[in-house]
């Protein structure tokens, strides 16, 4: 089984090359937009273009006349597009509100290509040629323990500049090859998930709102709907057309919980989550009482194929007793926890006055829940951390922020 983590590691670039980057990126995020407004005005069917292999030729030629960027930047440029234009079209069939995608952000992408690795420090392509930067991180770092050696493999990376600080921080993709992927000698970090019976499916700890429960609940009544119609004409036509309209609606649904469960896998990847955490089923039926057979269906089967598909990435799926994870205060060490905290989706510290949408902050707490249970357990000694939406906490508390 392969093993995937992304190493964050911070840069140390030649103050001369420091400008042949910036402008690199700047290059490098114009390129990417031009083919993501290319690949919205969709193809000869008016369908948004998702292909990279469609997509390239349409203004490949055209932008490496334009501003000479680096042939495999410029391969990188379409795969970053592609890659926007796919999540939107997903967000569409989910029935989510979306807009064309807008690249705002600092970021080059290099692929095998476009970068090296070497001992101690990288060459990347950029403007004026390669750009020699070395590694910042201490020996005992989990940097060292993923870019030192051949252990991991190193695959491409994501290069991006964070202003404030003047800084160039590569993210860099690495696999491993393991039979035991439960092994608790390394680093583990939680991705918690909260899941509703109304507005979104399932929210993650680090932010992300998946799914529109609404869509589905209109759907299945709408299903319901007609069947019960059909039934009362109790004709052997209307009883034929109640069983195709009943598989439509089984196919459908499936398809809406298997495009739920691969965006939160992909979250958990993006994030370099070792554990996919949800609540108990049983959690759930205390929890939300009026809760039908069809939504306690939909869960279980959200459930079964994120496991499914997490176990693909080397990332387990457990759960926890979610009592009290609506109610507890998840920012920082405050943790108070009040009935009165939560009102529908809004969330109110009545002690620290953080404000926080609801699901999100349960969501915060069922990781947190997790890792005080392992603490408590005394499980395997390794060091376990929660993913938030701008850096981890660990079981004990210590927030170290990110730049993903
Ligand atoms: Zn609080």
């Amino acid at each position: 089984m392969e093993l995937r983590r992304t190493a964050v590691v911070k840069l140390a670039v030649p103050e001369d090359r420091s400008d042949d980057l910036k402008r690199t990126m700047n290059t490098f995020r114009d390129a990417a937009q031009r083919f993501v407004d290319r690949g919205w005005d969709g193809d000869d069917d008016d369908y948004v273009i998702t292909s990279r292999s469609h997509l390239q030729p349409l203004v490949y030629d055209e932008i490496r006349a334009d501003t000479d960027l680096h042939s495999d930047l410029c391969v990188g440029a379409v795969n970053h597009a592609a890659d926007a234009l796919s999540t939107c079209v997903e967000k569409m069939k989910d029935g989510e509100r979306t807009s064309k995608p807008v690249f705002t952000s600092n970021t080059t992408v290099y692929n095998t290509n476009a970068i090296s690795y070497f001992d101690g420090y990288c060459s990347l392509a950029a403007y004026g040629g390669r750009v020699h930067a070395e590694y910042v991180y201490p020996e005992d770092s989990i940097q060292a323990e993923y870019m030192d050696g051949d252990e991991w493999e190193k695959k491409g990376a994501k290069l991006r500049y964070d202003h404030p600080e003047d800084t160039y921080y590569l993210h860099v993709t690495v696999v491993q090859e393991r039979d035991d992927p439960q092994g608790e000698a390394e680093n583990r970090t939680v991705l918690g998930v909260d899941t509703n019976v109304d507005g979104y499916l399932a929210v993650t700890s680090t932010g992300a709102f998946i799914g529109n429960t609404d869509w589905l609940n209109h759907e299945r009544r709408e299903y319901e709907r007609r069947r019960a119609h059909l039934q009362q004409r109790g004709t052997r036509s209307a009883h034929l057309t109640i069983q195709s309209i009943g598989d439509r609606f089984a196919r459908w649904s499936e398809d809406f919980l298997h495009r739920a469960s691969k965006r939160l896998v992909r979250e958990a990847v993006a994030h370099g989550c070792t554990t996919i955490v949800f609540e108990d089923l049983a959690g759930i039926r205390d929890r939300i009482s009026d809760a039908s057979k069809f939504q306690q269906w939909a869960f279980r089967e959200l459930r079964r194929q994120t496991n499914y598909k997490a176990r693909a990435e080397g990332i387990t799926v457990e759960t926890v007793n979610p009592a009290y994870t609506s109610q507890r205060c998840s920012h920082s060490a405050c943790g108070f926890t009040h009935g009165d905290n939560r009102n529908g989706d809004a969330f109110c510290c009545q002690k620290c006055g953080k404000e926080l949408h609801a699901d999100y902050n349960a969501a915060r707490n069922i990781a947190y829940k997790y890792l005080q249970n392992r603490r408590k357990s005394g499980s395997g000694g390794a060091t376990h951390h929660l993913a938030l939406k701008s850096g981890t906490l660990s079981g004990n508390g210590d927030y170290s922020p990110s730049t993903v």
